[in-house]
């Protein structure tokens, strides 16, 4: 599923689109009303919050989209080749298309809907007005194990099941451990690793944690440190699989004791 970084990345691809009237279409024929309301739309533009996708356009409108666990983006520059049947939404301008497939949501609604769905989730690293104090102050809270309280999009919006695995082995805390009983100062480490984690992520295109000189070079398989991988790759322990709030967990039992 994407993470955060997948959106945040889209929303600056996208912003090619700001200032453009958006010729729309649903080819796949489930989004026909939705695409004639914003069709000849002005894109004033693209905010994404977690996991979610808004496009703000002129009519005071907003495309929210979500996509889920196949959802996906494609841009062609080549017009005339007719869009794939199965695609959604295709917003075009004279230069570009942008298809929308298999998203979870693709819903045209109001700012006041907007609204209602962003005051549902925690604050996102990723955004520049992100209230870092709030997330801190709900997992400081939090009688559930951090692995699961993190996976929560009303706690911290945008992480995903790589970056809890990943974030919790780079600050040495076991998943299962109680959110609460972290300290002030490991919760604010671990706000700040999410940032830095999730920022880089964004301008890789994907997530890598090890290190790399060409880090685009490094095969996907071997881009984590502990996620789906045999032995941590700081310092070679087998790694521990586990299910923590509903999702596999990797860790490594000599740098995350409980
Ligand atoms: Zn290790």
């Amino acid at each position: 599923m994407p993470e955060g970084h997948t959106i945040h990345r889209l929303a600056r691809d996208l912003a090619e689109l700001h200032g453009s009237r958006l010729h729309a279409s649903s080819p796949q024929g489930r989004f026909t009303a939705g695409a004639e309301a914003m069709d000849d739309a002005l894109l004033e533009r693209v905010e994404p919050f977690g996991k979610h996708l808004f496009l703000c356009m002129g009519t005071g409108g907003r495309l929210h989209v979500h996509l889920g666990m196949q959802g996906k983006w494609l841009r062609f520059e080549e017009l005339g080749r007719p869009p794939l049947k199965q695609v959604r939404l295709r917003l075009a301008t004279d230069r570009v298309a942008w298809d929308l497939i298999a998203p979870s949501t693709c819903e045209l609604i109001d700012g006041e809907a907007m609204a209602r769905v962003v005051s549902g989730l925690g604050p996102d690293p990723l955004r520049p007005d992100a209230d870092a104090a709030a997330a801190l102050a709900a997992l400081g809270a939090d009688p559930r194990p951090i692995g699961s309280a993190l996976l929560d999009q009303g706690v911290i919006a945008g992480v995903g099941n790589v970056f809890r695995n990943e974030a919790l082995h780079a600050v040495g805390v076991h998943p299962d451990r109680p959110a609460r009983s972290m300290d002030a100062a490991a919760l604010v480490e671990l706000w700040q690793v999410l940032q830095r984690m999730m920022s880089q992520a964004v301008e890789d295109g994907r997530i890598i944690t090890v290190e790399a000189v060409d880090r685009l070079a490094v095969p996907e398989s071997e881009a984590r440190r502990v996620y789906k991988q045999e032995h941590c790759r700081d310092c070679g322990a087998p790694i521990t699989v586990s299910k923590v709030g509903g999702r596999t967990a990797y860790h490594c039992p000599v740098e995350q004791p409980l």
